[in-house]
């Protein structure tokens, strides 16, 4: 069973290839001070628990979108992550013609990233900020395994496959930061992965 906060379909241009259908999972280990889905960390929520099987019958509804347009699914949240095995088993079930995609801060084990690493055909990852001290600020939590998972992904799935998502935080991090996350990239983990750097906070 899952736990999921929002299932948005017919979506273009925002999270993937093609129309895709977006579904969103509660939970999330990060506190992000400018987070969009503030209520993916509310305990008191009404659950919406689907097996894989409803799940894929509620997507399956669009597939002539995703035929006609390269899209498919996207798992966002939240960190989808936290719920990996339970992506691992829809994305078996559904069909292999549908396009995956997922929004992730790597924020979760090596085991949950590692399990998707065949199911999911391109990677957003929205990295932050390089500067712990700032991700700390910002999250309350150490980047540390962020950019350990960050660098076995690239090892394991190849630089094709994932974008990193480098934001200017307002009162958290400054240009010259960004500047310096997109230099350790390119030196440390990749020189040619692709980078989707903006001047303000989507996620
Ligand atoms: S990683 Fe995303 S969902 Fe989690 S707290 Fe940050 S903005 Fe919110």
């Amino acid at each position: 069973m899952s736990d999921i906060m929002a299932i948005s379909r017919h979506r273009m241009g925002t999270d993937g290839e093609g129309i895709t259908t977006l579904v969103g999972f509660y939970g999330c280990l990060l506190d992000c001070k400018y987070c969009v889905n503030h209520n993916c960390h509310n305990s008191e929520r009404i659950r919406a628990d689907y097996t894989a099987e409803e799940l894929i019958k509620v997507l399956a509804v669009d597939e002539p979108y995703y035929l006609m347009t390269g899209g498919g699914v996207t798992f966002g949240g939240g960190e989808p992550l936290l719920q990996a095995e339970f992506i691992h088993e829809v994305c078996q079930k559904m069909s292999k013609k549908w396009h995956r995609t997922i929004e992730t801060s790597l924020y979760a084990t090596w085991e949950q990233v590692k399990l998707l690493a065949k199911d999911i055909d391109y990677w957003f990852v929205d990295i932050k900020e390089i500067n712990d001290e700032i991700y700390k600020s910002y999250t309350g939590k150490s980047n540390k395994n962020v950019f350990t998972n960050l660098h076995k992904l690239v090892n394991l799935v190849g630089v094709d496959k994932i974008c990193v998502r480098l934001p200017l935080i307002p009162q958290y991090n400054t240009k010259e930061d960004r500047d310096k996350s997109v230099n350790y990239i390119r030196k440390k983990i990749a020189p040619n992965l692709t980078l989707d750097i903006f001047d303000y906070i989507r996620c």
